[in-house]
């Protein structure tokens, strides 16, 4: 087979874009790596193909080394294949078209290549914030932009990944190594505000004091029987003193009046397509899903199964060009009765101007059979959210009525559905107004009677509520922030308690010491990043990097010199059943009474902070998801006796 060579080549982020691409063009044939369509060769990257190389660093880590700022960063490549691939390729074309996603990251990841792979030649680039359909593919190619344009992009996104990595290298390293150096102590831009946020709610959960207060409730009979609170423009909130001497007060009366019926009728629009962020929001608090899984299963739909659009995506909305698009999908999911409504929702459902580069998640077609039932379930989401986007409002009463008793307020609240409209998606029609009067009349009343309640904690922080703090302070990106949440456990900062996210010993401990330093603030990560989109947005250039870089390399000379001075401590908080106090050092942990030892992984699976507690404290633990030396996997149930047993394996 002869080798074809294009004279033009194209470079997109990953696999499933050149595809897009590919077949947009014509007609694509696949070869090792690439596709070639006429005089083009369609090629990817996966992701990042390089990472800056840590050996610019001293290999040993010490106290004098640092701080650390290499004069130049080096990169190493991580898939040499690809890479091999793409260089071959460069050699001779006439142009590149640079297909990186429309975003800081997607200029890198190409800008990375053709700088490695030392291309000084022609390119240009295709930058658009619609899903890559033949038509708009076809179009923007008639409209490529020169690359220079995009240069400030570029450094804005180096002067984050260079940026990133200082601080990066140079606090984990300090910390570490002031904590003993057994076991890494990270310290990130992102990853330490996240931190942060959940160990300070953590502390006002547990500091938490409740309080006892006593509210009065009142039964009514007319046709139903009723309930109702005493009212002053909201609950009151009583001694229980205050709360007897109302109950004795209102004792020898025997009716109530309904003085007030008030009937509002409320429409609730369609909620916001999703976001990758509010999809893991969802499937977290419906389905317990971690934001990693739910982002390995979105991007499995994505890319296997091609049944939902691309995942990685911050916008709620579609383009004002996608209408055709939405037109589509209705059909293809069997809901042509929706297409009308297409042309009424209007800026609700298609606003370019709230685009940057991807738009909302949307299904793209109905999901096949072997989808497994997780899978289902995410899809479920997506589809349920675009195709209640158009469909009617949801309109319901709700139902507030007043009753006396002597000069004492008493309110009733309800709610009935009227049209269901989207909501049908949600739920099935209810109607909690049924016992209510519907008119001024005399009632009976049946008690008076006061009720002790307390006040109580903010909830610990969820993947879900913790992902709406993250987006709400710029905290990451939707694509990394569920890497941080990960790193964050796998570093025994935090562990996983049901579906709550609760800070460790070390966690606290991290963040006590860094408390008075910007780094484990979450305003200085939104300056942070402010100043990398300037980069960008005033087309600061070269220069613009630089001057950040100064900037940083003080800021973390700073850092470093005021954590110098403190002493980081292990206090573990696992205690075995000997008594002893049980310490990580780093490949597992030890009793320092009686020297019994738990590997962190066993049998290739890493053991959760619970399963290890649960082990010192003398429990079985049933483990899936090993594997044996053969490569089979199989589930046991582990014991601890000096070292971890498997039970009924003999010993
Ligand atoms: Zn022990």
């Amino acid at each position: 087979m002869s080798y074809q060579r294009p004279t033009k080549l194209i470079i997109a982020e990953k696999p499933s874009v050149a595809r897009d691409i590919a077949r947009a063009l014509g007609k694509p044939v696949s070869k090792e790596g690439y596709i070639m369509v006429d005089q083009y060769a369609v090629t990817w990257a996966v992701g990042h193909l390089f990472e800056i190389d840590d050996s610019v660093a001293p290999r040993r880590w010490s106290l004098d080394s640092l701080p650390i700022f290499p004069s130049q960063f080096r990169y190493r490549v991580t898939k040499p294949k690809q890479f091999a691939v793409i260089k071959k390729l460069l050699d001779g074309v006439e142009l590149v078209i640079n297909c990186g996603d429309a975003g800081r990251e997607g200029e890198l990841i190409v800008r990375e290549i053709l700088r490695e792979a030392g291309y000084r030649g022609k390119s240009l680039r295709l930058w658009t914030s619609e899903a890559l359909t033949p038509s708009v593919v076809r179009r923007e190619f008639s409209r490529l932009k020169p690359s220079q344009e995009f240069d400030s992009l570029y450094y804005s996104a180096l002067a984050r990944q260079h940026s990133d990595w200082l601080l990066g290298i140079n606090l984990t390293r300090l910390v570490t190594l002031k904590a003993g150096g057994q076991e890494v102590w990270s310290v990130g831009r992102v990853q330490t505000p996240t931190l942060r946020m959940v160990v300070e709610r953590d502390k006002e959960v547990e500091s938490f004091v409740p309080e006892k207060y006593y509210v009065v409730r009142a039964t009514f009979k007319w046709r139903h029987t009723y309930e109702g609170m005493l009212w002053e423009d909201g609950p009151v909130k009583l001694t229980k003193e205050e709360a007897d001497s109302i109950v004795k007060e209102l004792d020898g009366i025997r009716e109530g009046r309904v003085t007030s019926v008030d009937v509002k009728r409320e429409e609730a629009r369609p909620p916001l397509l999703h976001s990758l962020t509010s999809l893991q929001r969802e499937s977290n608090s419906i389905y317990g899903l971690s934001a990693k899984r739910t982002l390995d299963i979105a991007q499995t739909l994505y890319e296997s199964y091609k049944v939902i659009s691309y995942p990685r995506t911050d916008a709620r909305h579609l383009g004002d060009s996608n209408r055709g698009l939405a037109r589509d999908v209705l059909k293809k999911l069997g809901r042509e009765d929706l297409i009308p409504n297409v042309d009424k929702v209007g800026r609700r459902v298609f606003d370019s101007s709230k685009l940057t580069d991807h738009h909302a998640i949307i299904p793209l077609d109905l999901p096949p059979r072997e989808l497994k039932e997780v899978e289902r379930k995410v899809y479920d989401l997506i589809h349920r959210k675009f195709v209640g986007a158009f469909m009617d409002n949801h309109v319901y009463e709700t139902i507030k009525v007043i009753t006396m008793v002597g000069n004492r307020k008493f309110l009733s609240e309800g709610r009935r559905d009227i049209e269901m409209g989207w909501m049908s998606l949600y739920k099935e029609p209810e109607d909690i107004a049924s016992t209510l009067p519907t008119e001024r009349i005399e009632v009976e009343k049946v008690k008076v009677e006061a009720e002790e309640r307390e006040t109580e904690p903010p909830p610990r922080y969820t993947e879900s509520t913790l992902l709406k703090e993250m987006e709400k302070l710029s905290l990451g990106t939707p694509s990394t922030r569920a890497s941080i949440i990960e790193t964050l456990l796998d570093r025994h900062y935090m562990r996983r308690e049901r579906r709550s996210l609760i800070s460790t010993q070390k966690g606290r401990e991290l963040v006590d010491k860094l408390y008075e330093s910007r780094v484990s603030s979450p305003e200085m990560t939104g300056e942070w990043e402010r100043e990398l989109e300037a980069i960008y947005t005033s087309r600061a250039g070269e220069e613009g990097y630089r001057r950040f870089m100064e900037r940083i390399r003080a800021f973390v000379e700073e850092e470093l010199n005021k954590l110098k001075s403190k002493e980081f401590k292990v206090s573990s908080s696992l205690r075995c059943k000997c008594g002893g106090e049980v310490k990580f050092f780093g490949k597992g942990w030890k009793c320092s009474s009686c020297n019994a030892v738990v590997w962190a992984t066993i049998a290739g699976k890493r053991l959760t902070e619970r399963q290890v507690s649960m082990l010192f404290e003398g429990k079985e633990v049933k483990v899936n998801g090993l594997t044996s030396r053969k490569g089979n996997k199989f589930s046991a149930t582990l014991y601890l006796d000096g070292t971890v047993k498997f039970k009924g394996f003999g010993s």
